[in-house]
């Protein structure tokens, strides 16, 4: 393809929105606009990825730090939007909020009975612990939800010292939303003093913990009062029991026991397929120097970037263009920068756009039936026979 087909335009500068340099330069090569739209160039690359990851595992070979579980893979970027927990021991990777961890126990206890006690003012886990002197992981949490296919009312019970992971329990119990006054009411629950004790119509889902747990401090459904040592099943039953908590920063590897750290992340792949878009980031977040992009093979837009600098003597646009045609007829692609501009402005455009090797006819090498091939890591260039480009017949015979 030709560099004016692509109507390519590279910038000299960095966009001062950039906050990583792989999308600083995807904006100065002309991949991208600065507000992360795709331009042609980037179609280009795009399309050339599509091409690669007909074959998925190829995805692995492009030797990007990737996290990845069976469902997902992740690409650590401190700008990305999607935060994952890591163990570093056995590499188990996950979304935060899918994230599983091992949960302790408290130590067993005998069930005690049942006493309602007065709680004025308690209607957060935080003032019922301070009121009754007793440490958070002794309360029961309630959070009530209305699901949203057939309004069926949920409500939920982890322990005090946890936090509800909304996109497990969507994934037990399909798309929620909170609960409203009305359905509360109907349900015969209280709001800040909520216990399953008791309500009617409700679909229950306690954590796995809760059963482990003895002698929790839980709402007595009546405003001002709470429930000292309710335990289940004793008290009440469940239709879920199910992990449906928050991982946080500590918690332990559910595989193997080691604190969990966090990151922020993009996804590249998942069950729904790849995200191209953020593959194509990925690779110009790994592959760039101060130059520009440096891009591995068949995952940059082109394998050879071919220029010509404008001759005095000799029409080094012509060669350009046998040699162009000598190259896309063996199924080499190539970006021709047929441009009548200087030689450094070329180059610095074939390393700001970074496919693998530039080819550059100019006249005094033509002068020996010559053009200088150089690779876009390497520091300096070879001067090959023209005759040796004309009859390539695969770009792995330089590459
Ligand atoms: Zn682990």
């Amino acid at each position: 393809m030709k560099y004016t087909d692509l109507q390519i335009q590279t910038q000299r500068e960095a966009p001062n929105n950039a906050r990583t340099e792989g999308f600083a330069f995807l904006v100065r090569a002309g991949f991208l606009t600065r507000e992360n739209e795709m331009l042609p160039l980037g179609q280009q690359a795009i399309s050339r990825l599509q091409d690669l990851l007909k074959d998925p595992s190829l995805l692995f070979q492009l030797s990007l730090p990737l996290f990845t579980n069976e469902h997902e893979t992740f690409f650590p970027l401190p700008t990305g939007d999607v935060e994952i927990a890591h163990c570093e021991s056995c590499k188990y990777s996950e979304r935060l909020e899918l994230a599983q961890f091992k949960k302790k126990a408290l130590p067993r206890e005998d069930e005690l009975p049942l006493e309602k006690v007065l709680t004025p003012d308690c209607n957060t886990i935080e003032s019922l612990a301070n009121f009754l002197s007793v440490p958070k992981e002794k309360t029961a949490k309630a959070l009530m939800y209305t699901r949203v296919s057939d309004g069926q009312f949920v409500f939920i019970v982890v322990r005090g010292d946890m936090q509800l992971s909304e996109a497990k329990l969507r994934n037990i119990v399909g798309e929620i939303k909170l609960a409203d006054a009305e359905s509360v009411r109907r349900a015969g629950a209280e709001a800040g003093f909520a216990s399953p004790i008791g309500l009617t119509n409700a679909l229950i889902v306690v954590d796995e913990l809760i059963p482990r747990s003895h002698n929790l401090v839980a709402g007595a459904n009546e405003a001002g009062y709470h429930l000292k040592n309710t335990n289940y099943p004793r008290d009440y039953s469940a239709e879920i029991v199910a992990d449906v908590t928050q991982a946080k920063v500590g918690d332990l590897c559910v595989n193997c026991g080691n604190p969990l750290s966090t990151l922020p992340a993009i996804s590249l792949a998942s069950d729904s397929g790849f995200q191209f878009d953020n593959i194509l980031l990925a690779l110009a977040e790994t592959y760039h120097d101060e130059k520009g992009l440096a891009l591995p093979k068949s995952a940059a837009p082109f394998d050879v970037y071919l220029m010509h600098v404008p001759g005095k003597t000799i029409n080094t646009l012509e060669k350009a263009e046998e040699i162009y045609n000598a190259l896309q007829s063996a199924g080499i692609s190539v970006l021709f920068d047929n441009r009548d501009e200087r030689a450094g402005v070329k180059f610095n455009d074939a390393d700001l756009i970074g496919c693998p090797i530039r080819i550059t006819a100019g006249e005094k090498a033509l002068k020996d039936e010559m053009v200088e091939l150089k690779l876009r890591t390497a520091a300096g260039g070879n001067i090959v026979l023209v005759e040796k480009i004309l009859n390539l017949k695969d770009i792995s015979e330089i590459l």
